[in-house]
């Protein structure tokens, strides 16, 4: 059974089973390891349910998930294990209230992709071919303090044209409209950057001809009208 699949009749704990599901898998391909990383999705329209600080996303429980409100209200918890949720939660809020359309937001410290923003390099569209239809663009954010407000400030201008944003020495965020759809861009963003840093350490990095890169743009801007 995939719990990734969410519908308008799952319960609350389809929702939480989903995301721990998402958290196996961040942390078995090394997306989210110890305990970095968050994971979130939309319930209804004003709710989310996310991650807490501090838990390894591997190794989460449905009752360590938070229920909160879009203003980062704790609307529902455990009071026994007294979790507080993720102190990256700006970051999710910001991307749920300037797009509507979007039900699942995760954020990680993905090796490679983060390693292109130190090194200074923009995330390339242009070597492998599937990266404008499933990624589209994505952009790298300024220098943040480590603070997750200022972080959030930083990823807004983004958040609307964008479904994967990388957060400068730091990260990146990746959502759509359901919880699979996020992962994937994910593991996109992160095996993209991968194989490029690859191609780099072998000494060339061959991008793709003129003709092929407008095409694809045309097809990409297509989608999106
Ligand atoms: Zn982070």
């Amino acid at each position: 059974m995939n719990h990734l699949h969410l519908s308008s009749f799952s319960t609350e704990r389809d929702f939480r089973l989903a995301i721990i599901e998402a958290g196996r898998i961040c942390y078995a391909s090394g997306l989210m390891h110890a305990n970095t990383g968050n994971i979130s999705v939309r319930m209804g329209n004003d709710r989310i349910v996310i991650t807490p600080s501090g838990v390894c996303k591997g190794r989460l429980e449905p009752e360590d998930l938070l229920v909160i409100d879009l203003d980062g209200v704790i609307l529902k918890s455990d009071k026994l294990r007294r979790h507080t949720f993720s102190s990256e939660a700006p970051l999710h809020l910001e991307i749920y209230r300037r797009r509507p359309d979007v039900r699942a937001v995760m954020h990680a410290h993905p090796v490679h992709a983060t390693a292109l923003t130190v090194a200074g390099i923009p995330f390339p569209v242009d070597v492998l071919p599937d990266v404008l239809a499933g990624l589209g663009p994505v952009p790298t954010t300024r220098f943040t303090l480590p603070d997750a407000h200022d972080t959030a400030a930083a990823i807004s201008e983004y958040v609307k044209d964008h479904s994967a944003i990388l957060i400068r020495n730091h990260g990146a965020v990746a959502y759509g409209t359901d919880l699979e759809e996020a992962l994937n861009r994910l593991e996109q963003l992160e095996n993209t950057a991968r194989t490029v840093l690859t191609a780099h350490l072998l000494g060339k990095v061959n991008h793709l001809p003129d003709e092929i890169m407008s095409a694809m743009r045309e097809k990409y801007l297509r989608t999106r009208e």
